[in-house]
């Protein structure tokens, strides 16, 4: 190990990571470079790492920013194996920084170095055997089964104390700064085959390369659980300005949606991602998320049941077999119902026998307990018997095994003993009902995540040539009408037949062809949301309605819209109305959005969203998704709508701006549903086209 920039000066980083090189028991040589200095902590330095008699595997260099490029050269013709450039004032800064870290970056390249940084913290690696700390933080983390990336040094120092207060022990912890070389995807795919390492926790606040990321996440989540706290927003929102589905995402949907996809747990705090690892870490994840609850007060569980069902979680009918096994341990006041109350004088006596009964119901997927200790009930005691029946016992019971148990121990009286109890027995402990129920819900998500299987896309028929020919002559900007309608046909979206007119006279001819009834609308290029100017006239039954309200839009618009032109359509016979879009995220590629629809999409923002690539399974999970998923089915005498229709619909959108990369937005708003059979019919639609194709952004994840 070289340390080039190594300090005598107290509180300089060169000293700082000499010492924690020294204190973490490093087992091979360090050498201190500074050709200023000749003795840095009682060792001998080197004037350049040129001198330095062995190998070198790895140098961390806090020299200034100047120096950098040209000391990595020397690294290179002594054949260092690795850098971890420490020192700032690059990338981040822009200018004449962003042109070192290419330099930079070039260097490592032509020597095949790898590079950690710059602008980093640092590396650690407690693992018996190497015990490296090339990092400046000031605590000393205890060996343990985590792993952690940070994008942000400041905040890794930080995060490892708390992980360090929370219990969690780190394997290793690379805080990867500007990411010239080295990404959280390349940690990912080291880790992956590192034993020591069970469960990754990233700190991100982007992603350069999303594809990489999304590639290696996917892969590694399914063996051991990733984590990840995520700042910055994406400019998803900013791009899709000017419709509904940009104005319904938001701004960190796609990230959000990103992480799910590829099966990582996205946390809102830190707090939450370490109670979630340490869970992770000791409990099994449940078979469902068909949840308990055991108490020994109302209150609280009631507002444990009610987290539990805000995050979708089930709140279980227990079976009569464990009823009756309640009933006989319990006195009659207790509930023998979920939540369980046990009420306020159960000792652990009752908890034991109230536990075992429980974790065995074959309805129960995961249990959460709850203890609120009343004075004259021993909280260690409890903890005790919490352990002994929904631990040991259960570990060998096939009935109980595999049932992932949290606590939530409310109240002081030997609080922090009982607490230590639980947590040494791998027993996660919460303060909060609430903060339980946030980790129940992401071990429950992960053991979806796990039971998913990717269905393979079906064969679908378009006629990509006809979208071409129309798409290649368009100039940027928003589609014309009769445009955007030959490109959904070709792909097999069906739209309204549509007859475009410019007078009240054209549009009763154009009425009585489609037949009646019929719809009326004006079209302009300027004319955006036709709703709120009141043209879109449904349900005209005749000539007459026709003319009257063909001579109304004329007289009312045609002044303020240049270009009005009188649309009339074929009423679809459906009830349900979907919002079927895709923007085009800069940084992560197409994003589909599934919601219900229609004019009030906005105000219910019930959307479901995905990001590219969707398989066969994402549309009807989207669909299914949806609050109001079950206005989809029969309802109010409406037969059920045709959902698998809406899926295809998104898979066939998917294909279009696979084919088609300059088209930066499609919305349908709304696709009208149907029943099976009938006809679904899109009947507003908008395509946005830029001037060259759009590719996500390439870069470092
Ligand atoms: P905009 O979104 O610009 O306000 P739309 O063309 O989406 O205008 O029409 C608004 C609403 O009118 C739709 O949500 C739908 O309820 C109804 N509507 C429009 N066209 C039709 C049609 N062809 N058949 C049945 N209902 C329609
Ligand atoms: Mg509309």
């Amino acid at each position: 190990m070289a340390v080039v920039g190594a300090s005598r000066r107290p509180g300089a980083i060169g000293r700082q990571v000499v010492a924690n090189l020294i204190e973490s028991g490093f087992e091979g040589p360090v050498y201190p470079v500074n050709a200023r200095t000749a003795v840095v902590l009682s060792m001998p330095t080197y004037a350049s790492v040129l001198d330095i008699p062995g190998p070198v595997d790895l140098a961390v260099l806090c020299v200034p920013a100047t120096e950098v490029v040209a000391v990595a050269r020397e690294c290179g013709e002594k054949g260092v194996g690795g850098l971890v450039v420490i020192t700032a004032g690059f990338k981040e800064i822009g200018g004449e920084g962003a042109d070192r870290e290419d330099e930079l970056l070039a260097i490592a390249r032509q020597y095949g170095m790898r590079i950690v940084g710059p602008n980093c913290m640092g590396v650690i690696n407690t693992e018996e055997g190497v015990r490296l700390d090339a990092s400046f933080a000031a605590t000393r983390t205890p060996p343990g089964a985590v792993a952690m990336v940070s994008q942000s040094g400041a905040l890794g120092e930080a995060i490892l104390a708390d992980a360090t207060t929370a219990g969690l022990g780190v394997s290793m912890f690379a805080s990867v700064g500007n990411r010239a070389d080295v990404t959280a995807a390349d940690l990912l795919e080291y880790w992956e085959h590192v034993d020591s390492v069970r469960v990754i926790l990233l700190y991100v606040e982007s992603l350069g390369n999303p594809a990489k990321f999304v590639e290696v996440a996917r892969r590694v989540s399914r063996h051991k659980p990733i984590l990840a706290v995520k700042s910055g927003r994406s400019a998803a929102g900013a791009a899709a300005a000017g419709s509904h589905t940009g104005s319904v995402a938001g701004a960190d949907v796609a990230a959000d949606t990103l992480f799910r996809q590829c099966g990582v747990l996205r946390v809102t705090s830190f707090r939450q991602m370490f109670a979630l690892a340490a869970a992770l870490l000791h409990q099994p994840v449940p078979r469902g998320g068909r949840i308990a609850v055991v108490t020994n007060a109302g209150g609280p569980g009631i507002l444990a049941t009610d987290a539990l069902d805000a995050y979708g979680l089930e709140i279980v009918k227990l079976a009569p077999k464990t009823r009756t096994r309640l009933q006989r341990a319990l006195p009659p006041e207790a509930s023998l119902h979920n939540p369980v109350d046990l009420i306020a004088s159960a000792d652990a006596d009752r908890y034991r026998k109230a536990l075992r009964a429980v974790i065995r119901d074959p309805n129960v997927d995961a249990l959460l307990v709850l203890f609120v200790s009343p004075i004259m009930i021993d909280a260690v005691q409890v903890a005790e018997a919490i352990v002994e029946a929904a631990v040991r016992e259960a570990a060998d019971d096939p009935a109980a095994a595999g049932k992932p148990l949290l606590v939530c121990l409310m109240g002081r009286q030997r609080g922090r003993e009982a607490l230590e109890l639980l947590r040494d027995n791998g027993v996660p402990v919460f303060r909060y009902p609430e903060d339980a129920a946030r980790t129940m819900r992401s071990l429950v998500a992960r053991s979806r995540m796990l039971a998913r299987e990717a269905v393979p896309l079906p064969k679908l028929r378009v006629r990509r040539n006809d979208a071409q020919r129309v798409l290649d002559a368009a100039p940027a900007g928003w589609l014309d009408g009769p445009s955007v309608e030959t490109v959904l046909c070709a792909y097999g979206i069906p739209l309204a037949r549509t007859r475009r007119v410019s007078d009240p006279g054209e549009a009763v001819a154009a009425a009585h062809a489609l037949g009646y009834p019929v719809v009326l609308k004006a079209e302009a290029p300027k004319l955006v949301h036709k709703t709120e100017l009141r043209a879109v006239v449904t349900g005209l039954r005749n000539g007459d309605e026709v003319y009257d309200a063909a001579e109304d839009l004329c007289r009312r618009l045609r002044k303020r819209f240049k270009g009005l032109t009188l649309l009339l359509q074929e009423r679809a016979p459906g009830h349900r109305e979907l919002l079927l879009g895709m923007t085009r995220d800069p940084r992560y590629g197409p994003l589909f959005a599934v919601g219900l629809g229609g004019t009030q999409v906005e105000v219910m923002r019930d959307v479901a969203f995905r990001i590219a690539p969707l398989d066969g399974a994402d549309p009807a999970e989207m669909l299914g998704s949806l609050k109001g998923a079950p206005l989809l089915g029969a309802w109010r005498g409406d037969p059920p709508a045709d959902v698998e229709l809406a899926a295809e619909m998104l898979l066939r959108m998917q294909q279009l701006v696979a084919d088609a990369p300059r088209i930066q937005e499609i919305e349908i708003n709304p696709f009208i549903l149907a029943a099976p059979g009938e006809r679904s019919l899109a009947v507003d639609a908008r395509i946005h086209l830029s001037e060259d194709a759009v590719e996500p952004q390439g870069g470092r994840s």
